[in-house]
């Protein structure tokens, strides 16, 4: 399967408006890969991208896609979420209001919910400019599409607020998990891994999100073949420098992973 990490920021994308810090600042003058758009994967094999913050429009022209058929949505998090008008509007005919094409969209039924309250334009995309085939999925659910088989993870079973999803092909299995995975009580049956995707966790330790060693010990009892270390806070970035990736490295080297940055090809 072929993906590409369309972008790999975190709750707010780097550069951040406004501010002069280091990071920003290189990120603004270089771009890439020091510009971080929100967190999103692409599945070149579906045409699928799973979640859209509200940088999706940029995200999906540096990587010129030219058709989305799938989108998946993990949380309702607007950094998972507010490009939903930009993505599925692309598809629209303003003159008729009518869409060009319809996409199929994927969301958990408890995600939905809220998702209705804190959006609640999603009504008016769906009911009325009819832009997607909406999908109400579940913890357990497998989607099949083409030769992939996508599995619906909810961190603590039905009663979850966040998801992730299992990609399966070709005997291959990628586990994309981009955000809030403090709650993933269910991460160990997650032991056979091809690749992991994960959010980054906190190299602070704040206890309000994963830390980056607590992951590194999860890591260690999952044992994926390897890892990619998405959701990059730039506030994180801000306090511990860039050199910080190579030091984290260079301080667990029984663990096989690698930093995420935008356009990052994987193949697999
Ligand atoms: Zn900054
Ligand atoms: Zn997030």
């Amino acid at each position: 399967m072929k993906l590409t990490i369309l972008g790999s920021g975190g709750a707010i994308p780097t550069p951040r408006p406004f501010c002069q810090c280091i990071i920003c600042r290189k990120a603004r003058k270089l771009g890439e890969p020091y510009k971080r758009n929100s967190s999103s994967l692409f599945i070149q094999d579906i045409n699928g991208v799973i979640d859209c913050g509200e940088d999706i429009a940029d995200s999906l022209n540096k990587r010129n896609i030219q058709k989305i058929d799938n989108l998946f949505i993990t949380h309702w998090h607007p950094d998972h979420t507010f490009g939903l008008r930009p993505i599925l509007q692309a598809n629209l005919d303003f003159e008729k209001d009518k869409p060009y094409k319809k996409i199929n969209l994927y969301v958990p039924k408890k995600t939905f919910e809220t998702l209705k309250e804190k959006i609640s334009a999603i009504d008016y995309f769906i009911n009325v400019q009819k832009l997607v085939v909406l999908h109400l999925v579940d913890d357990g659910d497998k989607i099949k599409i083409g030769d992939m088989k996508i599995s619906v993870v909810g961190y603590k079973g039905k009663q979850s607020d966040i998801y992730a999803y299992l990609i399966e092909s070709k005997g291959k299995k990628v586990l994309y998990a981009p955000c809030d995975t403090i709650s993933f009580d269910n991460y160990k049956n997650f032991s056979n891994l091809d690749l992991l995707i994960n959010e980054c966790g906190l190299f602070s330790g704040d206890k309000t999100e994963i830390s980056f060693s607590a992951l590194m010990e999860r890591i260690r009892e999952i044992k994926p073949k390897k890892t990619i270390i998405t959701h990059i806070e730039e506030i994180e970035l801000n306090e511990f420098g860039e050199k910080h990736f190579e030091k984290s490295k260079k301080q667990y080297p029984d663990v096989n992973f690698d930093f995420a940055y935008d356009g990052m090809k994987i193949k697999i």
